[in-house]
């Protein structure tokens, strides 16, 4: 690069730098800094376009256009040259602007007259606040040096509106972070909460944007990079390391020694930036590529990109994730994603979670779900928005989050709090009385549990038992294969808890959406088909045996369920039994005790298995009815696809005729049913299911007394009437006349 043009990017950094510095209004500054813009580059026209809201964009400022436009022109993302420019976050640079494509013509601006147009996007980090525009009427392109000045230039004007710089009366010039938020984002689990932001990682706030001294800079780059080599060095040569995160630490290994990635940092600064702002400005770049990137493993590597970047803003700045911020009280996670074990760590103390990522079949989400928390995922943009301590409103059922909302919206949102606190106090007057209907016809309820932190559920929400303890949810928090004594261990805490009440462990379930890292991915075309469950328990049966071997010596005498997941068809349920009968056998000839009675049982997740021959419904000692697998593959709609999840109604009477079928069969054995899917849960869905015949229902424990409050207002012969009029009179699902009748009955 000329030497020329380093020292002017230089010069009109520090010339830029002196505007700020003065005390002053928001507008006068971004005038005084569009002249500057102007008159250093040379060209007739500088304007600054800033977000009005995410959809629009607003002239703020500009010097060559015509000023009544100022805070007049507007446009929407994507549109005119200016609007590309913000959409894709990449700089447009042209000669004759007039004749691209998309040109929009601003007669209040005069603009036709500019021939030549950059425009560079000012954003932060992913977060989009403006455009930088420079216009001449000269019919020239601008040279790769004058792009990258202006780019710096950008930067700086970033990080500047993000401390608040540019603050003025107008939409646009509003300050960021104080306006309420709403964002509309996917329910991960039910429930709604207040309280205040907790970022999982904290924002680096980098006040010094614009060196002096670049060669002070470039030694402080370097010493801040070689301290980051050091210490992912260091990681590296951790004992405790799984192959998945030696993967990750080579990449970022890669990364942090990239000449590429120090020499682009290395020239920012030479250009007038600070260290800090020139690493910024190269996660920035990173972060647009990332939106651009279709591909997951490049996406993935990007994102590695970033956390790299991360570390050496805080290598540099000196804010360690530690930021000496207290937590605030009634906090609410917000994170880009987070996995299970950390959430877990967090534990109960918070009151709701907001993800900027993630998805509804997510560790993370299961753990959230185990522990209760309210928790909306695709808060798109979320973590540049909050900040730590800000007001948060999260609503799990509908999956909307307010940040720092409204007074009103805030009064509403609380008297929902209170309903709900009101309910449940309702639910738990009914926590001693059993769920039996109007006739006197009782359902067992049980609760659904996966770790240690659901068992107090047992007591407060009054189930009966644990109809379905997902084992795998142990595994998943974990980042290496838990060993035999840690299970049995774990698994005598979990009976000790439920204190002679029976709980049914399933034995792993893995594969499909829950991938354990410390086993060798399967590229598998459709995981929920593919190799998963009971399928690699039988084919590697290493670890079902071992978990086999836990349970028997955790029960130590007392009563053991044990339920196979994904079963499809006999033979694979005789073979998965015969495993166990083997492992019983061995483990009295090692001396331990035999359970006073063992059960084993098989989960009915696939179609197939409720037309098993005769036989299996003899030899399960009882059937769990998986119905949120069932259903998928009954309607062949994916349980994690957010586009036909909820296409197909589980109150549809084919639907429901098939679950009285499967009924019908385990009534013909004797075989005791239950249903253990997320439909349990759901109060008019639990009733339509207790009519049909299923007596044990299991379910989320905060579902039991809105479950039981309901079965105990209704006769359950007469819901079944209503389903088989519905049938009769070729409706395609009961509900309408389900809802109908309940209202009728409910009052
Ligand atoms: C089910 O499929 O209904 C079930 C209970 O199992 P999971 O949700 O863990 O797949
Ligand atoms: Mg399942």
């Amino acid at each position: 690069m000329p030497e020329r043009t380093e020292s002017e990017s230089r010069k009109l950094l520090r010339r830029l730098r002196d505007v700020l510095a003065v005390p002053g209004k928001g507008q006068d500054r971004l005038d005084s800094i569009t002249h500057l813009i102007a008159d250093s580059m040379g060209t007739e026209v500088c304007s600054i376009y800033l977000f009005r809201d995410p959809e629009t964009l607003e002239l703020c400022a500009t010097e060559g256009l015509k000023k009544e436009a100022v805070h007049q022109t507007r446009m929407k993302l994507g549109e005119g040259l200016v609007g590309r420019v913000a959409r894709s976050g990449v700089p447009v640079n042209t000669a004759d602007a007039p004749g691209e494509k998309g040109f929009r013509y601003m007669p209040e601006t005069g603009e036709e007259i500019f021939s030549s147009f950059l425009g560079v996007p000012i954003q932060r980090v992913g977060e989009k606040l403006g455009v930088l525009v420079v216009q001449s009427k000269e019919a020239r392109g601008f040279s790769e040096d004058e792009v990258y000045a202006v780019e710096v230039v950008a930067m700086v004007l970033a990080e500047m509106t993000e401390l608040g710089a540019f603050i003025g009366d107008d939409g646009a010039m509003k300050a960021l972070h104080r306006q309420p938020v709403m964002f509309r984002g996917t329910q991960g689990q039910e429930g709604a909460a207040e309280g205040r932001v907790w970022l999982h990682e904290p924002r680096v706030v980098v006040t010094n944007p614009v060196a002096d001294d670049p060669l002070t800079e470039i030694d402080r780059i370097r010493a801040a990079v070689g301290e980051l080599r050091v210490s992912i060095d260091d990681l590296l040569g951790a004992e405790e390391l799984d192959k998945d995160q030696k993967q990750v630490l080579e990449a970022y290994r890669m990364f942090a020694h990239s000449r590429g990635w120090l020499r682009r940092m290395e020239e920012d600064i030479m250009r007038g930036l600070s260290a800090e702002a020139a690493v910024e400005k190269e996660q920035s770049a990173a972060r647009t590529r990332m939106e651009q990137v279709a591909d997951a493993y490049l996406r993935e590597r990007l994102h590695d990109l970033d956390d790299l970047s991360n570390r050496l803003l805080r290598i540099l700045t000196g804010q360690g994730k530690d930021t000496g911020a207290e937590m605030p009280e009634n906090p609410v996670l917000v994170a880009r994603n987070i996995g299970p074990a950390e959430l877990l760590e967090y534990g109960r103390k918070l009151r709701g979670v907001v993800l900027q990522e993630g998805s509804v079949g997510s560790h993370a989400a299961i753990v959230a779900r185990a522990l209760a928390i309210p928790l909306v995922i695709h808060a798109d943009r979320i973590t540049a928005e909050a900040l730590n301590g800000d007001q948060i409103l999260v609503d799990g059922d509908q999956g909307i989050v307010h940040l720092r909302p409204e007074e009103t919206v805030a009064r509403a949102f609380r008297d929902k709090i209170a309903m709900q606190a009101e309910a449940q106090k309702r639910y738990a007057s009914l926590r001693g009385l059993p769920a039996e209907d109007t006739a006197g016809t009782c359902i067992r309820l049980d609760m659904n549990a996966g770790l240690m932190a659901d068992l107090p559920s047992l007591e407060s929400s009054g189930a009966a038992g644990v109809g379905l303890f997902r084992t795998e949810l142990q595994f998943l928090i974990r980042n290496k294969m838990p060993k035999r004594a840690e299970l049995a261990s774990l698994y005598t805490r979990v009976m000790d808890a439920a204190q002679g009440q029976r709980v049914v462990f399933r034995t792993l379930d893995i594969g499909s959406d829950k991938v354990l890292t410390y086993m060798k991915p399967n590229d598998e075309p459709n995981p929920a088909m593919g190799w998963r469950a009971i399928r690699v328990g039988l084919d590697k049966p290493g670890v079902l045996r071992m978990q086999v071997q836990a349970l028997i010596r955790a029960a130590a005498g007392r009563p053991l369920s044990i339920m196979f997941p994904f079963v499809a068809e006999h033979a694979e349920f005789a073979e998965a039994r015969s495993h166990v009968l083997r492992e019983l056998h061995r483990e009295r000839s090692l001396g331990h005790v035999a359970p006073e009675r063992l059960e084993i049982g098989a989960m009915c997740e696939t179609p197939s298995l409720a037309f098993a021959p005769r036989a299996f419904f003899e030899l399960a000692d009882f059937i769990s009815v998986g119905g949120n697998d069932l259903k998928q593959f009954f309607f062949a709609a994916d349980r994690e696809n957010e586009r036909v999840r909820r296409r197909y109604d589980t109150l549809n009477l084919s639907f429901l005729g098939f679950l009285e079928g499967i009924v019908a069969r385990a009534a013909e054995t004797g075989t005791p049913l239950s249903f253990c899917g997320e439909d349990a849960g759901r109060p008019v869905e639990a009733v339509a299911l207790a009519a049909l015949g299923f007596r044990t229902l299991s379910m989320r424990p905060a579902s039991i007394g809105p479950v039981k409050a309901l079965i105990r207002r209704v006769n359950l012969a007469e819901a079944k009437a209503v389903i088989d009029t519905a049938r009769a009179n070729g409706a395609e699902t009961a509900r309408p006349a389900l809802l109908d009748w309940l209202a009728r009955q409910t009052g």
